[in-house]
């Protein structure tokens, strides 16, 4: 495995100047350019003249200075923006598969993401076959003629669960499929680019921006890709036009160039409260940075230096009504948010299986092994986790929760 790659240290390099020499590059609030010659216009349209840009849903400057910036990050020789995380996952599958084609995916993922598989597809004819992803013989099994990809989270919502991405693309290899790794929950942390994904997918909503103001996606892929998303006749992205607005591109990219501390200390965090949540036997708590967690072999092989093993943890209350009091205490305390989502500043605390992952029918949350008191922890940036530690400990001690 390939642990070359060092995305801090990519983005470092990368130097983009505002028009008068600003160290923040422009903003260009447009929706239309203009143009010198009509000739330019039409090469345009062609997709033959570099550096000119012709429509803001197709490109905007702005925009293209943060793919181009994600594109570094990833490894990948183009990106793509797009106004969310499922736009981003709806255009790469759109764009790959045709009425009639096969998709094979993890069982567990994004909500969203099982919803559009599992429900939307249905209109286009496209089957999707759900698989343990960390059971490659069954991967294998599962891809027949017709499938166009393998889908995968680096690390899964809400279990947590590892992919072994080398392991997987050396599969879509053999299989001739292409496999899109959503890489929401471990950005800096693994580059599936680097490892053999073809297409890696985010929701920037998440920690890439961090800050919880937007909604926001990106698509890092080849230059083939991204140019097939974005052609004028027939790209899923120009033609669905998921454009993100080049306003908010230019707040991420200033959020992404801090995203390297950030993953540094919600891994620093989250690994604190791990250990310490592990000493209680009552719960089962899962963190892939632990030695005992299934994943944590796989991650530490895949994973860049320096990042640590992210800012997730999963915590099993037993019951819904357990995870309810949990969190609600947690929050009276000010130990952070009971709200969906992750990747922000403070802490977020939600029950996966009512919320982010309620799209999931409640058969298939058994399978997967996702409990009804399963609560998703994304610890925030805490200066002083041991201080959080304490009020998290006072809940449990009135919870009557024993070590
Ligand atoms: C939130 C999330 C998405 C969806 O992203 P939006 O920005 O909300 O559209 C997709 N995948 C994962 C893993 C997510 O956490």
């Amino acid at each position: 495995m390939s642990k070359k790659h060092q995305p801090a240290k990519a983005i470092q390099k990368v130097k983009q100047f505002g028009e008068f020499g600003g160290v923040n590059p422009s903003i260009t609030d447009s929706a239309t350019f203009t143009f010198l010659g009509a000739e330019t216009m039409l090469d345009t349209f062609e997709g033959e003249a570099e550096g000119c840009f012709l429509y803001s849903r197709h490109w905007n400057p702005t925009n293209k200075y943060l793919a181009d910036t994600l594109a570094k990050m990833e490894d990948t020789e183009s990106a793509w923006v797009t106004a969310s995380g499922m736009a981003a996952i709806t255009n790469t599958i759109l764009q790959l598969c045709n009425s009639g084609d096969h998709i094979v995916s993890s069982i567990t993922t994004y909500g969203g993401t099982y919803a559009f598989f599992m429900n939307y597809l249905k209109k286009f004819n496209i089957t999707t076959t759900l698989v343990d992803i960390t059971d490659l013989e069954a991967v294998k099994a599962a891809i027949k003629p017709n499938t166009k990809i393998l889908y995968t989270e680096t690390m899964t919502n809400p279990l947590l669960q590892i992919s072994d991405i080398p392991g997987l693309s050396k599969i879509a290899k053999e299989k001739d499929v292409k496999l899109v790794v959503d890489n929401t929950f471990t950005p800096m942390i693994v580059s599936p680019a680097v490892l053999g994904a073809d297409v890696v997918v985010y929701s920037m909503t998440k920690f890439i921006n961090g800050k919880n103001d937007c909604v926001a996606g990106a698509i890092c892929a080849s230059n083939d890709f991204i140019n097939a998303l974005s052609s004028v006749n027939d790209g899923t992205s120009m033609l669905l036009g998921p454009a993100l607005d080049p306003m908010r591109s230019a707040s991420i990219l200033k959020n992404l160039h801090t995203l390297h501390i950030r993953m540094k200390q919600h891994s620093h965090n989250a690994a604190y409260l791990a250990k310490k949540f592990a000493d209680y036997k009552e719960l089962k708590i899962i963190y892939p940075g632990q030695e005992d967690c299934k994943g944590y072999k796989l991650l530490r092989d895949m994973k860049n230096h320096g990042f640590g093993y992210g800012g997730m943890i999963a915590i099993d209350l037993g019951t819904p009504e357990k995870a309810s009091e949990f969190m609600e205490s947690l929050q009276d305390k000010g130990v952070g948010y009971l709200a969906v989502s992750l990747g922000y500043f403070a802490t977020i605390f939600s029950n996966s299986g009512s919320s982010t992952s309620s799209e999931v029918p409640i058969e298939t949350q058994h399978k997967m092994g996702l409990s009804p008191g399963l609560v998703r922890f994304s610890v925030g940036l805490d200066h002083d986790i041991k201080a959080t530690w304490k009020l998290i400990k006072e809940t449990l001690k009135e919870m009557k929760i024993e070590k």
